[in-house]
């Protein structure tokens, strides 16, 4: 057998850029707009809102930034409790201990792997009968698909906390035909290396509230007062989204309606190719939404294929091929041990769940159909050779 390092290695999910890119760093450059403002910039933050629908939307160096910033803006502070998905990436919930706040995490449901409408019900009578509600509530929509955001919106409504929705992993993805990120008092969008679209680093704050995002461009150059000197009544952050990164950002947005069919088109080979095999349970597209499929993700059931999640992870990485396990929950974090969390139901946490039997595929949009057949290829071969259970007559 040649050692792995011989064969190509696939990646998880790589960049992916049009070509256009260039086109609009070449602007930046020729017209020296090389700053965390400009041409590109404005330009950026009004194409992605236009795109998802939004009113307005600030470009920033991250989308961990962008959720710090909503935070502060719903005025977030010390000892304030905010509520958080618990099977997410870390930088959901970072930005809850930079403001010296508390988060609390929510398991997620079957139908969406998001988060779960009874963990999050019962998380609110808790806290109102502790006489103190949260601040605000952190929904991510895991992989691209999302939550159910009519439900959770009622709830949350109903004791007046507002939503920071995270799609940071769901631009392109929709909800009952209206955009994801659009649902809540503010949407968040990342343009990381592995996002849909990236532009090597950033991110994107949404909102209806054109005086809230004002506010957010305000504090995220370093909150300066109108005067000619450099004056400042309040702390701000260098958060900036530079010209010349949106100028990649522009180029970007022009093919992610692209991007989102070919995330669609790799799921669905998976799923051709891998669901009928026993104990595969590929992650659902909850009806009425519409996702971008970033990451195409399943669960091993281990007592029926003989096979844990990680054992086939190791068995990719022989082949030189990217994958990796569901998100770890945040409430099973060192970093958040002290979290209070409330699972699914009683004795059952479906984040959990995930986390020990699921499985994230390579899923580039710059695969090639032979790359995909060789994961795939890996997959039944790992399988097969594992069966538990030799059915004779
Ligand atoms: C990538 C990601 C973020 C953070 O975005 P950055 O741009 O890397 O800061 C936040 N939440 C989720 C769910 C993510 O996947």
């Amino acid at each position: 057998m040649p050692h792995h390092s011989t064969k190509k290695r696939i990646f998880l999910s790589a960049p992916h850029m049009s070509g256009n890119e260039q086109k609009y760093v070449k602007q930046a450059f020729n017209t020296n707009w090389i700053a965390p403002l400009g041409p590109n910039v404005d330009a950026f933050e009004k194409e992605l809102s236009a795109y998802v629908g939004a009113s307005e939307g600030v470009a920033l160096s991250s989308g961990t930034a962008a959720i710090h910033l909503a935070l502060s803006l719903l005025g977030v502070g010390k000892g304030d409790i905010v509520f958080c998905s618990s099977l997410t990436f870390v930088a959901s919930a970072n930005p809850i201990l930079y403001q010296g706040a508390e988060p609390v995490f929510i398991d997620s449901e079957p139908d969406t792997w998001n988060m779960s409408l009874q963990a999050l019900e019962k998380a609110f009578k808790v806290a109102a009968l502790n006489g103190k509600l949260p601040k605000a509530v952190i929904v991510v929509n895991l992989y691209g698909q999302s939550a159910k955001m009519d439900e959770i919106l009622a709830i949350c409504n109903g004791y007046n906390v507002p939503i920071i929705e995270d799609a940071a992993e769901s631009l392109g993805s929709s909800y009952k035909g209206k955009a994801s990120g659009t649902f809540g008092k503010f949407g968040i969008y990342s343009f990381n290396g592995n996002k849909i679209i990236t532009t090597s680093g950033g991110g994107m704050l949404v909102s209806e509230d054109t005086e809230a995002i004002n506010k957010a461009r305000f504090l995220s150059t370093q909150a300066r007062d109108e005067a000619i000197h450099y004056q400042h009544s309040q702390m701000g952050y260098n958060y900036r989204m530079s010209n010349i990164l949106a100028g990649v950002g522009r180029g970007q947005l022009e093919v992610l309606e692209q991007r989102v069919m070919e995330k669609r088109d790799v799921f669905n080979f998976y799923y051709e190719e891998l669901a009928e095999l026993p104990g595969l349970n590929f992650m659902p597209e909850l009806e009425g939404t519409y996702t971008n499929r970033w990451l195409t993700a399943l669960t091993i059931e281990e007592k029926v294929t003989g096979v844990s999640a990680n054992t086939l992870i190791e068995a990719l990485a022989e082949e030189n091929i990217e994958a990796r396990p569901v998100w770890k929950p945040l409430h099973l974090q060192p970093l958040f041990q002290d979290a209070a969390y409330f699972s699914h139901e009683k004795d059952y946490s479906v984040s959990e769940a995930l986390f020990n039997s699921g499985i994230c595929l390579p899923s580039g949009t710059n695969m090639t159909k032979a790359d995909q057949l060789r994961v795939i290829s890996c997959i039944k071969s790992v399988l097969i050779i594992n069966q538990p259970y030799v059915i004779s007559g």
